[in-house]
């Protein structure tokens, strides 16, 4: 195989990102590498291909687009954006499609809103959005609030919880009647169209995924997406409707479970049988259950997804007054490492990247935390913590074998090569202390690789034959420098010859 080839071939994923100078890893060994992975939010101060460069060059590898805001035109216009700059710098930019799921919404109000007093009584009339949206203003005198959520009577109870903005403002249900509920103001304040509605306590009677919801799926499938997830996930039927969505558009694109509902809490397990990934969503998770569950919760959810082999994103105003200044708080920077200590796949910006001042340094600052982390000496990752769950798999018994044969021998490197990335993944779940190269011959997978822990990706040409596969890694890893003669490396594969296989050989070796 010439060299040219695979200058073509192998499109450089980590360049200045994840695998900066990765050839300098003999030296300063681990300071130069990040392995958990850095996704930001992408919005109206972020869709420039400027911005998107620049947050590329500064640690960003995987975009989140949000539904809950913007139309269809100005995503699909971004996708395409993204799609230019990852041909462009000859990278891969996974995208995540964020479905708004069933958040429950206030109607439209008046420009001033309505401002609620704490002691008084409220009551909540129930309305389509689409007929809302034709009534227009409501007479704010009535005292009564427009809320988007049909079945409101029939599903909430005497004394349960209905928080508006954020969980700012809190009523608490006193009467229920047909066609509108009474409340009493517990927490006051002002009231304006449009602010999100919580309703922690009630068990909700409506489909998890709304017209929108399909809709958006349509455009995540259209524009072969990455990743979508799906917000206020109750249980594993929200996933499999998803799921179903999907396959009979002809695809296969994996689903994240955005954790945010006590239900989801609770039906955890049943999920993960289904969703490829979980989101530790702490901004509705704080208001569904309560604020001081979440840091428990936080490591609670990722233990367990770690443990069953499935993604895991931890969410929400980890650098949030990075809106609004350049650097941030020191809590903000404690949580962004707490968040790597716990064994996140992924970390999330959201508004710091898609409507804050700050988003370069965001994601600057994130890298560095990050980094400092995962060099320190408080990391020890038990990878026998990621095997207890392990069924009898061949796949996953080659990467615990390769995990303890890297630690063994030190090697360099671990090469897997995957079609769907999955090695790679169950590789990266092993927490080996060094990286991980996923090599496949299909893009779908090089980017969906770009998201997990410690992996970083690289493109090669389809071979069978288990020889010139190995012939190839060495060629890849020497072309990258990301080893030289000397090193050990350890490499998994499948055999693809006539009879073909998952994962179930392991090559241990020296470079020459
Ligand atoms: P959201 O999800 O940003 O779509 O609300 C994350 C969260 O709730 O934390
Ligand atoms: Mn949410």
């Amino acid at each position: 195989m010439h060299e040219d080839v695979l200058t073509r071939l192998t499109p450089q994923s980590g360049k200045g990102r994840f695998f900066r100078d990765v050839h300098l890893y003999e030296k300063e060994k681990k300071s130069l590498m990040r392995r958990a992975k850095i996704l930001c939010t992408v919005g109206p101060k972020s869709a420039t291909p400027h911005m998107l460069e620049a947050l590329l060059n500064n640690g960003m590898n995987m975009v989140r687009l949000n539904m809950s805001h913007g139309t269809h035109h100005w995503h699909a216009k971004t996708i395409k954006m993204i799609r230019d700059v990852e041909v462009k710098l000859n990278v891969s930019i996974p995208i995540m499609v964020d479905l708004q799921g069933p958040r429950i919404r206030i109607g439209t109000l008046s420009s001033k809103g309505m401002e609620l007093i704490s002691g008084q009584s409220i009551s909540l009339t129930p309305i389509d959005s689409q007929r809302s949206k034709k009534r227009g203003v409501v007479n704010v005198k009535s005292a009564s609030l427009p809320i988007g959520y049909p079945t409101l009577s029939q599903d909430v109870l005497p004394k349960q919880r209905i928080l508006i903005n954020d969980g700012l403002i809190e009523l608490r249900v006193v009467k229920v009647a047909k066609k509108h509920v009474t409340c009493s103001v517990i927490v006051g304040g002002r009231v304006t169209s449009n602010k999100g509605v919580n309703l922690p306590d009630t068990s909700l009677s409506t489909s998890s995924l709304t017209p929108k919801d399909h809709e958006d799926i349509r455009l995540a499938v259209e524009h072969n997406v990455d990743y979508i997830a799906l917000s206020f996930v109750r249980s594993a039927i929200d996933i499999q409707a998803v799921k179903r969505i999907i396959r009979r558009s002809g695809s296969a694109i994996p689903v994240i479970a955005k954790i945010e509902r006590p239900e989801a809490v609770n039906r955890l397990d049943k999920i993960l049988d289904h969703a490829d990934g979980v989101m530790v969503a702490r901004g509705d998770l704080a208001i569904e259950m309560t604020l001081e569950a979440v840091p428990i919760l936080q490591k609670q959810i990722i233990a367990v997804a770690n443990r069953r082999h499935r993604l895991v994103i931890t969410a929400t105003q980890m650098l949030e007054s990075m809106t609004q200044h350049s650097i941030p708080t020191r809590a903000e920077a404690s949580d962004v490492a707490n968040a790597v200590l716990d064994g996140s796949d992924v970390l999330m910006l959201s508004a710091e990247t898609s409507t804050g001042q700050y988003p370069v340094q965001a994601v600057q600052v994130m890298d560095r935390v990050i980094r400092s982390a995962e060099n320190s000496d408080v990391l020890r990752w038990e990878p026998a913590n990621a095997t207890q769950d392990f069924s009898a798999s061949v796949v996953a018994s080659t990467c615990v074998a390769a995990a303890s044969a890297a630690r063994f021998i030190q090697a360099h490197v671990i090469v897997v090569f995957t079609d769907s990335g999955t090695t790679a993944l169950l590789m990266s779940k092993q927490r080996p202390n060094v990286p991980i190269v996923g090599l496949t011959p299909f893009t779908s997978s090089l980017r969906r690789m770009e998201t997990f822990w410690g992996v970083a990706p690289y493109l090669m040409h389809h071979i069978s034959n288990t020889d010139e596969r190995i012939e190839m890694a060495e060629m890849i890893l020497k072309r990258h420098r990301l080893v030289e003669s000397g090193n050990r490396v350890v490499i998994l594969s499948g055999e693809h010859g006539q009879k073909r296989t998952g994962t179930n050989l392991m090559k241990v070796y020296e470079v020459h």
